[in-house]
């Protein structure tokens, strides 16, 4: 048995390394790579993907504007 699995509540796949927010969205359903899976942060927008099989470490590929507040 592997005890690996139960650090997930700090786990690059749920938190944003950018702004530490705790509620990740995970894109493997929009973004489907062979090697890296993708996530975005809901509340800052920043992007990020971490290897297959892996919990890290998180690499940031981008930010996007959750909401649009400038025109
Ligand atoms: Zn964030």
């Amino acid at each position: 048995m592997s005890a690996s699995l139960s650090l997930s509540m700090s786990s690059a796949r749920t938190q944003c390394p950018e702004c530490a927010h705790p509620d990740a969205l995970a894109l493997d359903d929009i973004l489907v790579s062979s090697t890296h899976d993708y996530f975005r942060c809901k509340d800052c927008g920043t992007w990020w993907i971490i290897q297959k099989g892996s919990d890290g470490p998180a690499t940031v590929i981008g930010r996007s504007r959750p909401e649009q507040d400038k025109p």
